[in-house]
This record gives structure tokens, C-alpha cells and sequence, in this order.
């Protein structure tokens, strides 16, 4: 067996223990006699998987108690549509554009109410994140929305925007577990799992239960009501079963590594040995604002589309999947989200700078 240097965005690199565990389980899980994908998801042992995850992602994040967890189907891409479904009593919301995903779920906002763009940093391609101390927020918006961790270009929200009491909704997809969070300064955080958690197909929502009502939009599908969700305790029809279970033990990975002060500090370092790198190269350039990067999407360029093209392939070649920039960026990212050891960045560096010496 021999495993790569997976720098993939999502799905993404998994901790290798977790992998080897459910390897085991696979057959048999606990003695049942069948596999996690095979059990009902109404049995007493299902139960346990799910009531465990939820009980251990709440220790994590420190989640309080006027919180619900919900495991959900649709991609985050679904959320862009239910959130304003459930969330939009006023029709309407402000949308911060950092990136492709906030623009879409603005985009989609659209379609159920005013959705406005308060701020925007599509002038220099989503290179940083604008100033959000005094937005235009008015007290008739319903919510305002950013997307905390930009996969594509590689920034993130270091504070989040001053919302001026209006409830804040955050796309966390590509950050959810990378370092501590007050859950309580927001009012709905969701993402999909694929990017940091486990197997595409969940997406865990934690909404401020005063907000889980039936007062949604009208035409709403029951699928995306909240309140269905969290009145069966994500059990309202088959969740995705198996991808809970590995979030589950990816929880009890994380937990075991000292939680999320423990990844933070994990990421920070891991995420140094690659950008100090990048500031001194005469080669590659990181393209994000040193104060708006991102601890878990690193993209860089040479400059040079051809010689962008030689590093991607020879760097397949030696061990390290998954460098290729997203295609509306071109260039190259390296995501290193939980998963990546610090082995896999370190020797990364070591191939950029041979692969610099090489080229020069
Ligand atoms: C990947 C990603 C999405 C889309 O996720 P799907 O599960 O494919 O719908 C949305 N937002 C962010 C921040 C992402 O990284």
C-alpha cells in the first residue's frame, strides 16, 4: 500500500487512522455482523453512532445548548437555497462576495428575496477580503452572510464583519474544525464535510434554535425545512449513514489530537512552512494578502502558465496529488486542511525548491 501527499480542496486528505478503523469495521462493526452502510438507521446501534457524533462535535466546538446540530443531505450548495427559505421573514439579506461560493449563494439568495451585496472583492479577484467594520446593514436584513474560508482563492475572515446586531450566517465548508469558534457570535453555521470532516454527502448545520420555526418561505420543501430536521434529530428520513459515521470518528481523532486550540496550532505551523516559503522564493508567489490568508487553501503561481504546467505534472510524479490551481484560477493550491501532516508540507517545500533550482 502506499499513500500520496493528497492536497486535494475536496474531498480531501482523511486522517489515516480514521481510514484504518473503518477498514476494520468495515465487516463488522462493534460485533453486529454487518457494516455501518448496511444497518438500518432507525437501530439502537445507529442511534448510538449518531447521538455520539452530535454529543462530541457539541464538546468540540463548545456548541451551547440554544444550539441545534443537524446532519443534512444537498452539499453546502443546498444551503444557498435554504437558508433564505428558512431564514428570509423580511425577504431580505446582505451578502458579503469574497469568492465563487459567497457569490452563488447571493446569487441564489436572488430568487427568494432582496438579496444586497454589501461589500465585494471581485475588483482584484478575490485577493483579499474588503473592510467590514461599517457596512451598509440595515435592521430590516434578515441576516448577513459571509463564506468564512474562501477554498478557491485562499482567504479567510481573521475577524468576522461587524453585523451591527443583524444575525450572521457563515459558509464554513473549507475552516469547520481547523481552530477554536465561538459559536455563539453567529447565528447559522453550516458546511459540507468533504473538505475537512469526512466522505462527501453530510453537511452539519448548527442553528440558533430560536430560528428553527415553521414561519419559512412559502413553497419551501419539507427536505429543506429546518424544523422537520431538528424535530427528528436529523433521523426524518435516511441521513447519510455512513458518512456521519466517519465524521464521528474523525470528531474522536480530532479530540484525541487536544481538540481544536491543538489543530489551530497544528495548521499555523503547517501553514508557515509553506507561505514563508513563498514570501522569499524568486519563483512562486502566493496571491492572497498576507493578512487575509487562509490557514487551509494555499494557491501560488510562478507567473508563468507553461512553467505552472511542469510543476503540476512533475510534482504528480513525485508523490503530491491534487496541486492543480481550481480551473477558474489557474496556478496551483496546495490544501492542507486537518489531515495533512506536517511531513506533507515539508516535503512539498523541499520539491518547490529543488524544482526551483531546477528552473531558474
Ligand atoms: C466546496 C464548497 C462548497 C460547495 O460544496 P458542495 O458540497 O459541493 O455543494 C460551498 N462552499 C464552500 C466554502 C466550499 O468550499
Amino acid at each position: 500500500m502506499s499513500r500520496v501527499y493528497n492536497f486535494s480542496a475536496g474531498p480531501a486528505v482523511l486522517p489515516e487512522e480514521v481510514l484504518r478503523e473503518a477498514a476494520e469495521e468495515m465487516m463488522d462493526y462493534k460485533g453486529c455482523g454487518m457494516s455501518v452502510m448496511e444497518m438500518s438507521h432507525r437501530s439502537k446501534v445507529y442511534d448510538q453512532i449518531i447521538k455520539e457524533a452530535e454529543a462530541d462535535l457539541r464538546d468540540l466546538m463548545n456548541i451551547p445548548d440554544n444550539y441545534k446540530v443537524l446532519f443534512l443531505q444537498g452539499g453546502a450548495s443546498q444551503q444557498f437555497a435554504a437558508v433564505p427559505m428558512n431564514l428570509m421573514k423580511n425577504k431580505k439579506a446582505g451578502y458579503i462576495v469574497t469568492g465563487q461560493w459567497a457569490k452563488k449563494a447571493y446569487q441564489e439568495a436572488k430568487m427568494y428575496g432582496e438579496a444586497v451585496e454589501l461589500a465585494s472583492s471581485a475588483d482584484e479577484t478575490f485577493s483579499y477580503i474588503p473592510d467590514c467594520s461599517d457596512l451598509a446593514i440595515t435592521d430590516d436584513m434578515d441576516y448577513v452572510y459571509i463564506c468564512e474560508n474562501n477554498t478557491i482563492y485562499g482567504t479567510k475572515f481573521k475577524n468576522l464583519p461587524n453585523t451591527k446586531g443583524v444575525d450572521l450566517v457563515a459558509d464554513v465548508s473549507s475552516c469547520f474544525l481547523s481552530e477554536p469558534v465561538d459559536v455563539s457570535k453567529y447565528a447559522v453555521i453550516y458546511g459540507g464535510v468533504q473538505k475537512n470532516i469526512g466522505p462527501a454527502g453530510v453537511v452539519i448545520a448548527i442553528i440558533r434554535d430560536d430560528l428553527i420555526t415553521d414561519d419559512v418561505l412559502p413553497g419551501t420543501p419539507t427536505m429543506l425545512k429546518y424544523k422537520i430536521h431538528a424535530d427528528n434529530e436529523s433521523l426524518y428520513n435516511t441521513p447519510p449513514c455512513y458518512g456521519i459515521y466517519i465524521c464521528g470518528k474523525v470528531f474522536k481523532w480530532i479530540k484525541k489530537m487536544g481538540g481544536l486550540q491543538a489543530m489551530k496550532e497544528h495548521n499555523e505551523k503547517k501553514a508557515k512552512i509553506l507561505y514563508d516559503f513563498l514570501d522569499q522564493s524568486k519563483m512562486f508567489k502566493a496571491t492572497v494578502r498576507p493578512e487575509d490568508r487562509s490557514l487551509m487553501n494555499v494557491p501560488f503561481v510562478t507567473g508563468n502558465d507553461e512553467l505552472d504546467a511542469k510543476f503540476v505534472k512533475e510534482s504528480k510524479e513525485a508523490g503530491f496529488e491534487n496541486l492543480k490551481g481550481h480551473r477558474s484560477v489557474g496556478g496551483m493550491r496546495a490544501s492542507i486542511y486537518n489531515a495533512m501532516p506536517i511531513e506533507g508540507v515539508e516535503k512539498l517545500v523541499e520539491f518547490m525548491k529543488k524544482f526551483e533550482e531546477e528552473n531558474a
